[in-house]
């Protein structure tokens, strides 16, 4: 499947590995944008929500006033969600000492920090299913989010031993892994070449 022409996609530019996600869709000549006003989710087709610090994206995104245009925007339109991304797309947050208020998105129940709190980089190869049979990519867990329940309508897409970590609900899609260090785009791909229609 090709890459739909004339789409635009934001990378929510709030905080975490934004500028990752930006080479990406560059390097595959996909018109981009940076989100951090309401105004900025008027002119994308889809969003990308990167890895970082959710505790701090969520106080950005009141700040930012994006919390409701933002939560709107994420119901009806493509998003993906890496790692802290995963986390903001989740309906619940267990011991959420932090507060974080996810945008109940995906129905998944996530832990943060659910692999440890070390910083450990796994670079491990995991089998995923991206709808034309199972392929391996690169998956890199960094103080990774574990999402410990998921919702009938959610579909697993990738596991790691037995814990779903790529999942897809309608139009959304999270991993708890990231794909895009490493300069491998094949989630990136799955997610413009399906969810875009
Ligand atoms: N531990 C971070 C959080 O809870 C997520 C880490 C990441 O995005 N790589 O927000």
């Amino acid at each position: 499947m090709e890459i739909p022409k004339n789409i635009t996609v934001g990378v929510l530019a709030i905080q975490g590995d934004f500028e990752r996600h930006l080479a990406q869709l560059d390097s595959l000549g996909v018109p981009h944008r940076e989100v951090r006003l309401a105004a900025d989710l008027d002119r994308i087709d889809g969003l990308i929500l990167p890895g970082g610090e959710s505790t701090t994206m969520d106080i950005m995104i009141d700040r930012f006033k994006l919390r409701e245009p933002l939560t709107r925007f994420c119901r009806t339109k493509p998003v993906y969600g890496t790692c802290a991304g995963m986390i903001l797309l989740s309906r619940l947050i267990r011991d959420n000492q932090s507060r974080v208020k996810p945008l109940n998105i995906i129905d998944i129940e996530v832990l943060r920090n659910g692999y440890g709190r070390q910083l450990f980089s796994s670079d491990e190869r995991l089998e995923v299913n991206l709808g034309n049979g199972t392929k391996h990519v690169e998956a890199t867990f960094i103080r990774a989010p574990k999402i410990v329940a998921i919702g009938s309508g959610v579909e697993v897409l990738a596991r790691r031993g037995t814990d779903p970590v790529l999942v897809k609900s309608g139009k959304a899609l999270a991993s708890a892994f990231h794909n895009e260090l490493g300069g491998e785009t094949a989630i990136l791909r799955h997610f413009l070449t399906h969810y875009f229609v």
